[in-house]
């Protein structure tokens, strides 16, 4: 896949790049090594005030660098803004906190002392994806510079411009050059990258293609890995819901950010008490839903982030209605030029129809009747994703024990799953493994060492 800016508001090519040699990406690593040998021996204070300064330049920088987002993936602007300022509460966070994370733990031996002391282990490359193109880099550099760790960043091919202005974020922040090392190279030589014994750790956010691919070359060279995989969120309504604020965020939990979330909702489970009431009236909402220029402040749905991911959701839509699938809204294309999906609900699913099992990353909702609470809890977790799920109730005890029944991350209660920097991010099952954001987000790639005093 060549790296290039495409709008995928018209599908026109914005800008191409050149990939970048071996030789150039060898002496970027070296860079790398060199930096880490300094960087590890600063203070939390010292690595603080870096991230701080990237923090307030990207707050400064808003407006034009969310207009970079939406030109290369589609995001509707005032949602590339939202990202821009959570990308930035997540540098202050871990400038904030990481000293109070990482402090000597002491434990309490039988006799002399011992202390768990934590410290970096070197470079850690993060390939990360174009959904969220600040907010996935964020989540994953912050912490890792917090602990004395330097980091490589392959970004997705999809959005090069994005991902050059991080790096320039953390140039005009004054980071030593190799702190922060932009690759623009393809998702087949990242992966042939984590066997080269300069590197110590990997972090994927993507597919499950992707993150099988790499954790595969992590296991054989026995390096750490975190994955963040897809997700196939239910959104589980039960018979004591308050309908109308449900489906409300029933919209948003399916179409933020075009639906292209691993946390979206993607399995609308409504009990049969409040099933007919609940899909007439997301119905309603979905089918009304302004679509057009994701820069338009107006608009309420935009492309999805490429013309290849608007042809694969239409033709996941297509197989499942030729398997048996209804189609209650939507179906196909819209019709107008880019990469554009209708709104669409699917009913009368079973396990043989393609949308049971895969993943819809676009504006398709599948929705199922149930006929109690255990049976919601049962579908929920069939399965193969494990990332969050939410559940809605007037009844919070009720939907607290609800929650302990799924088999998933993450479980919200009256609300879509969601993020913030101090919050854990992550999942069970084929949603991959390990724990992005919040205290257990920074103790992924680092050496608890035992210090033992007899
Ligand atoms: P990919 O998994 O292909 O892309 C994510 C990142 O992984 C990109 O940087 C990509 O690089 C890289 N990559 C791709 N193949 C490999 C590989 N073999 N080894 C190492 N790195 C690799 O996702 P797509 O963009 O193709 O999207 C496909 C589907 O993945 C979506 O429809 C969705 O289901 C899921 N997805 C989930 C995301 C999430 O937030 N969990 C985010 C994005 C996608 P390059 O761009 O150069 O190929």
């Amino acid at each position: 896949m060549s790296i290039q800016t495409v709008n995928p508001y018209n599908n026109k090519v914005v800008k191409s790049f050149e990939e970048m040699s071996d030789k150039t990406v060898d002496t970027l690593i070296e860079k790398s090594v060199k930096t880490f040998k300094e960087w590890k021996e600063t203070s939390y204070a010292e690595r603080a005030k870096i991230l701080h300064k990237v923090a307030k330049i990207m707050r400064d920088k808003k407006e034009s660098l969310a207009k970079i987002i939406t030109l290369e993936m589609g995001k509707l602007i005032a949602q590339a803004e939202g990202e821009i300022l959570l990308s930035a509460d997540i540098f202050d966070y871990y400038a904030d906190n990481a000293a109070d994370f990482l402090a000597d733990k002491h434990l309490e031996p039988e006799f002399g002392s011992a202390l768990i002391r934590f410290s970096p282990i070197g470079i850690i490359l993060g390939v990360e994806p174009w959904n969220f193109p600040f907010y996935q880099v964020a989540r994953f550099a912050a912490p890792n510079l917090m602990v004395g760790n330097t980091v490589l960043v392959k970004h997705a091919s999809s959005v090069p411009q994005c991902a050059i202005a991080i790096e320039e974020l953390f140039n005009e922040a004054g980071a030593p050059v190799g702190l922060y090392t932009n690759l623009l190279i393809s998702g087949k030589r990242a992966s042939a990258l984590v066997s080269d014994k300069r590197i110590k750790g990997v972090a994927l956010t993507g597919s499950e293609e992707a993150g099988a691919n790499i954790a595969a070359e992590a296991g054989k060279n026995l390096k750490k890995s975190v994955l963040e995989l897809g997700g196939s969120d239910a959104f589980i309504i039960l018979d004591d819901a308050d309908i109308d604020k449900t489906v409300e965020w029933a919209v948003v939990g399916r179409i933020n950010n075009n639906g292209e979330s691993c946390v979206a909702s993607k399995r609308f489970i409504a009990v049969e008490a409040v099933a007919d009431e609940f899909i007439k009236k997301f119905k309603e909402k979905l089918s009304i839903l302004v679509i057009g220029d994701p820069m338009d402040s107006k608009t309420e749905l935009g492309p999805l982030s490429s013309e290849a991911a608007a042809v694969h959701i239409a033709d996941q839509v297509k197989r499942s209605v030729d398997a048996g699938a209804k189609v209650l809204l939507g179906g196909t294309r819209s019709d107008r030029e880019g990469a554009f999906m209708q709104p669409t609900i699917l009913t009368a699913l079973n396990p043989k129809i393609p949308a049971y099992y895969e993943e819809l990353f676009g504006p398709v909702a599948s929705f199922y009747r149930v006929k109690n609470e255990q049976e919601a809890i049962d579908l929920a977790n069939d399965s193969n994703f494990g990332l969050g799920c939410s559940v809605f109730t007037q009844d919070i005890e009720r939907g607290k024990r609800v929650a302990d029944k799924i088999d998933a991350g993450m479980v919200f209660i009256n609300h879509p799953t969601g993020t913030k920097a101090n919050l854990p991010f992550g999942g069970t099952k084929g949603s991959g493994y390990g724990r992005e954001l919040s205290e257990l987000g920074i103790q992924e790639f680092v050496n608890k060492k035992l210090i033992r005093v007899s």
